[in-house]
C-alpha cells in the first residue's frame, strides 16, 4: 500500500461535553514530514482536538486518518462516543507519540526506566535493545548524565526532555505536543524548544499546540488558529502571523505586536 501524502487528516470532527459543543466540525490535514502548529485562546478546544486524534477523547462525529488507517467512532445507546474498532485503535495509537504539558513521567521510576517502559512492556522489545535505543535518545535530548535520576531530581525542562525521549522511544510516525513548554519556568522554555526544532529539522511529522507564537511561526509549515471550536483561519505561518484576515486572529495576535 502506498503511503498517503498526509500524516494526519481530520475530517468534520465534532465533540460536545454535555451541552457544551467544544469542536464544531474541524477539518485539516498535516502532510508527512510537516509541522502543523495549532494556536488559539485558552478554552478554544486545542487539547480536545489533539486528544481526538488518538481517541483519548472520542469524537461524536467525524473521521481521523492516520497514515493508511481511518479511526471511526460510534455513539453507544447511552450517548457516549466510543471507538468503532478497539484493536485498530491500539494499532493506530502505536503510530502516535504524545507529549503533555505536565510531562506525565512515572515518578517512582528512573529516567531510563521511564524511557524503556513502553518499548519493553508494550512493544516487547528485548531489554538490552531498548536500553541502547533509550541511551541514544537521552543523548539526543542532552540528558545522558541523568539516566539514573528520578523525575523529582530534575528541572521541568529536563523532565520534559525525558518525556520527549520517552515518546520517541516508541518510534512514532507522528508526534503530538500539547503546550509542551507552558508549565515551564521561562528560562527552561528554550532548551525544550531546541529539541523540538531538531526533530522538525529531521523531518518528523508533528502537531504542536503552543502558546509560543514566535516559535510556531518559525518552525511550522502550516498553522491553524482555533476559535470557539472552529478553524477560524489556517495557512502558512508567514501569512497567518503577518497578514491575518480574521478580526479574531488579529485580536489574538495583538499582544505580540
Ligand atoms: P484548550 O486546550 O484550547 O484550552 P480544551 O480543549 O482544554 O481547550 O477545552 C475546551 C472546552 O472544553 C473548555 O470549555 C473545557 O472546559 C471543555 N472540556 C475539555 N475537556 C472536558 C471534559 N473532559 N469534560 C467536560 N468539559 C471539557
Ligand atoms: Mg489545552
Amino acid at each position: 500500500m502506498t503511503k498517503p501524502e498526509y500524516a494526519v487528516k481530520v475530517e468534520q470532527v465534532h465533540k460536545s461535553f454535555g451541552a457544551n459543543e467544544v469542536l464544531k466540525g474541524i477539518s485539516f490535514s498535516a502532510r508527512q514530514g510537516d509541522v502543523l502548529a495549532i494556536i488559539g485562546a485558552s478554552g478554544s478546544g486545542k487539547s480536545t482536538l489533539l486528544r481526538c486524534i488518538n481517541h483519548l477523547v472520542v469524537p461524536d462525529e467525524g473521521r481521523i486518518y492516520i497514515g493508511n488507517e481511518v479511526l471511526l467512532s460510534r455513539k453507544r445507546r447511552d450517548g457516549v462516543a466510543v471507538s468503532s474498532d478497539p484493536r485498530q485503535l491500539e494499532r493506530v495509537r502505536a503510530k502516535l507519540g504524545m507529549v503533555f504539558q505536565n510531562f506525565n513521567l512515572w515518578t517512582h521510576r528512573t529516567v531510563l526506566q521511564n524511557v524503556i517502559e513502553g518499548p519493553v512492556h508494550v512493544q516487547h522489545i528485548a531489554k538490552h535493545e531498548a536500553i541502547d535505543h533509550a541511551l541514544t535518545l537521552l543523548a539526543k535530548v542532552g540528558l545522558s548524565d541523568k539516566q539514573h535520576a528520578y523525575p523529582a531530581e530534575l528541572s521541568g525542562g529536563q523532565q520534559q526532555r525525558v518525556a520527549i525521549a520517552r515518546a520517541l522511544a516508541m518510534n512514532p510516525e507522528v508526534l503530538l505536543f500539547d503546550e509542551p513548554t507552558s508549565a515551564l519556568d521561562p528560562e527552561m522554555v528554550g532548551e525544550v524548544l531546541r529539541v523540538i526544532r531538531t526533530l522538525a529539522d529531521e523531518g518528523r511529522s508533528m502537531i504542536l499546540v503552543t502558546h509560543e507564537m514566535k516559535f510556531a511561526r518559525e518552525v511550522s509549515d502550516q498553522t491553524i488558529f482555533l476559535h470557539e471550536g472552529i478553524v477560524e483561519e489556517s495557512g502558512v505561518p508567514e501569512a497567518l502571523f503577518d497578514n491575518p484576515v480574521s478580526d479574531r486572529l488579529r485580536q489574538f495576535l495583538q499582544p505580540m505586536c
